[in-house]
């Protein structure tokens, strides 16, 4: 299909974001799109370009904070669809931006690739994960990473490039990915010598996701990554501890119950302290704005606990950030991105 087919069978008109978001906050896209193969972005790009849009990518949106009236001039475009995984050359394991992250963690499990655990029940694209430089205690992606493979959204006809993971500029939830218009298609994972069982074991896995519906809603998220986990251990195995580990902490802070977007703040490892301990210690935990609460959980989150606009969500990053300047000297940088197109 050429691009002016793809705009048309691809595009959709008015299509609420809140659906696409795990804070299920957000107006309607004027122009909503979900490609499946990086040749069909690669079109919707070139469409975005005649028609004068503006393209805004995402994949899961469990990190991001959409407009409550977006304008109208932009085409949300959403990788999650883009998540085939293949095995290349050298047997190395190509997987899509799309593919939920939190599989690795279970299809690792079953390869025996303890590197991969970090990932569990951890929401959101694997594209995205690389952008943020996702991480959960000491598991980080770009240690489990090798090539990744990107867009220049800045050339008039994008072809797919790709970098190695060390050339990659990876930090604390950072990225060269945030200083570029690079669009993440795919990564090469390192190589661990299981990488077949891994493939075989993932694509299975996505064939269900893909029944389950996919989606940003976090409740769903977790009844899917549950039932896999039930099925994988029904014959009396457990999860390894870290796995075990880091499900008690998520119930415990309540991620799966209400919408959200994880933690709001990077933490500034400069001051030492974590972002949620200094809420905690300003007693802002439980201040609540229109439908949104900063969570009495967890300091670093704020919930959607009623119906909560965007707007709700912003007046309390700005309490946060303007009680955390006043006592200790320095703003705390979102690390939700605040959508405004
Ligand atoms: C309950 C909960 C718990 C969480 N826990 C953790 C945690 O433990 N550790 C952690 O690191 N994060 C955590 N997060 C945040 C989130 O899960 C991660 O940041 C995840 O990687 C976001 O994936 P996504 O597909 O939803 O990204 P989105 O929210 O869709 O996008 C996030 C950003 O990435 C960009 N982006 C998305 N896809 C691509 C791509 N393919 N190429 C280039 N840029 C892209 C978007 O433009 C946007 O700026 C949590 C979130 C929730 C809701």
């Amino acid at each position: 299909m050429n691009k002016n087919e793809i705009f048309a069978t691809r595009v959709s008109r008015n299509v609420p974001l809140s659906q696409h978001s795990s804070y299920e906050i957000g107006g309607n896209a004027p122009y909503f799109a979900q490609p499946e193969t990086p040749e069909e972005l690669q079109q919707l790009l070139a469409a975005c370009k005649e028609r004068d849009l503006q393209p805004f990518l995402f994949g899961m949106g469990t990190n991001l904070l959409f407009p409550d009236q977006p304008g109208d001039n932009t085409l949300y475009i959403t990788l999650k669809k883009i998540d085939q995984c293949r095995l290349s050359d050298g047997n190395r394991l190509f997987v899509g931006a799309g593919m939920p992250l939190s599989l690795l963690a279970l299809s690792g499990y079953q390869a025996g690739i303890p590197d991969y655990e970090f990932t569990h029940l951890l929401p959101g694209t694997l594209g995205a994960g690389v952008y943020i430089n996702a991480k959960y205690g000491e598991g980080q992606m770009n240690r489990i990473l090798h090539t990744v493979y990107y867009l220049d959204m800045s050339e008039a006809d994008p072809e797919v490039r790709s970098l190695p993971a060390e050339e990659c500029g990876f930090a604390y939830k950072t990225s060269v990915f945030q200083q570029h218009p690079w669009l993440i298609v795919g990564t090469e994972l390192a190589a661990t010598g299981k990488d077949q069982t891994v493939f075989a074991e993932l694509s299975d896995m996505l064939v269900r996701w893909r029944k389950w519906g996919g989606g940003s809603a976090l409740p769903s998220f977790y009844d899917f990554i549950m039932e896999e986990v039930r099925e994988l251990t029904k014959n009396g195995q457990s999860l390894p501890k870290r796995m075990e580990d880091i499900h008690q902490y998520r119930v415990a802070k309540k991620h799966f119950e209400f919408p959200s977007c994880g933690s709001v703040f990077k933490n500034n490892y400069d001051f030492g302290r974590p972002v949620g301990a200094l809420v905690d210690e300003l007693e802002l935990k439980g201040l609540a704005y229109g439908g949104a609460v900063i969570s009495p959980y967890h300091g670093n989150m704020i919930l959607n606990v009623n119906h909560a606009a965007a707007a709700d969500v912003l007046y309390l990053i700005r309490q946060v950030q303007d009680a955390v300047n006043k006592s200790y000297g320095f703003v705390p940088e979102p690390e939700v991105g605040i959508v405004s197109t």
